[in-house]
């Protein structure tokens, strides 16, 4: 099968020819129909977040049919069996935050696309306990960037409690998801981009959005609660500055530039800033169900496996709205 190999930071992913994976106990062999392309990508690129053991098939929001080979794929009809595979793609089962609903930060937690080969490439191995349905009323493409940037987007907008007005601080592959949960529960959506960028400004207005504008403007209310998603330090005290009184700020991204100091008064007042940290698999099964009542539609911008260079590096300049999806 033909795959995209990070090898070392630095350097771009290699194409290389291997052997379709064998599944181990307990996990299923599927075949890759698409693969969104996430910003953590960029990070393992980068070294902002290591990659332990390389050679190593990244990509982490997998969309694809189940092959026979696997243990679980004894059934009639299993050839037509959709997947996805999400990050989480291993816990212990036994740790303290696994036994109390937080297996998102299990110590012994793998990763797919990291710690485990993900889905650039034709075909992948995954752990059945952790691979989720994919809603009928989805192609593989418009799925597959539910798989990270919609569950995580999920899990940081339950951090917002019942905040009514959101801030999304960078308008990507997350918050043009996001944009449209926060609609259909009727929350206000402002958007912040990179100043100056009016069309992805026009873009979360077509969402939804009811204010976007540049991340060093205020908004026009103060905001109940802001996620960022961009990885960029300095839109902490800026996020900080556009919330009410109570309101929370919380991080979506797994590596971020470092945060400028800043006064007290801007945290004061029983405002709020804290992280998200990965998914459980409650948080998929939930996004899961709600993204077709909504119903979330996705941009997506395709790629061919072989110009999985090509879709990260139009990621990191910011080309397209929406999200990319590699299709092996
Ligand atoms: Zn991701
Ligand atoms: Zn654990």
């Amino acid at each position: 099968m033909r795959a995209m190999v990070f090898d070392e930071v630095g350097r771009p992913l290699r194409a290389e020819e291997r052997p379709i994976p064998t599944p181990g106990a307990g996990q299923l062999l599927i075949r890759v129909h698409a693969c969104g392309v996430c910003r953590t990508d960029l990070h393992l690129l980068d070294g902002e977040v290591d990659v332990p053991n390389p050679p190593r098939v990244l990509g982490h929001m997998i969309v694809g049919t189940v092959q026979p080979g696997g243990e679980g794929a004894g059934g009639a009809g299993d050839g037509e069996r959709r997947v996805g595979v999400p990050w989480l793609g291993w816990t212990d089962g036994t740790c303290e935050y696994c036994l109390s609903g937080r297996e998102n930060l299990c110590p012994n937690a793998l990763f797919t696309g990291r710690d485990i080969d993900g889905g650039y490439a034709e075909f992948t191995v995954a752990d059945e306990r952790y691979c989720l349905p994919i809603p009928d009323s989805y192609s593989d493409v418009q799925a597959a960037p539910l798989m990270c940037a919609g569950l995580i987007g999920y899990r940081a907008l339950r951090m917002c409690g019942d905040a009514r007005r959101v801030g999304l601080y960078g308008f990507g592959d997350s918050a043009h998801i996001l944009a449209q949960v926060c609609a259909w529960q009727d929350r206000e959506v402002y958007a912040f981009t990179r100043t100056g960028d009016e069309s992805t400004q026009a873009f979360a207005r077509e969402l939804g959005a009811v204010w976007a504008g540049g991340s060093e403007q205020a908004p026009p209310e103060p905001l109940e609660a802001a996620i960022i998603f961009a990885p960029v330090g300095a839109l902490v005290p800026l996020a900080l500055r556009a919330l009410a009184p109570g309101g929370t700020v919380v991080c979506a991204g797994i590596h971020m530039s470092d945060i400028p100091p800043f006064p007290y008064s801007i945290l004061w007042e029983e405002r709020a800033l804290r992280s998200v940290a990965n998914l459980t698999r409650r948080d998929g099964h939930e996004m899961l169900a709600l993204a077709p009542q909504v119903p979330v539609q996705t941009r997506v911008s395709t790629y061919a496996l072989e110009d999985a260079n090509r879709a990260l590096e139009d990621l990191r300049a910011g080309r397209f709205t929406g999200a990319a999806v590699i299709v092996p």
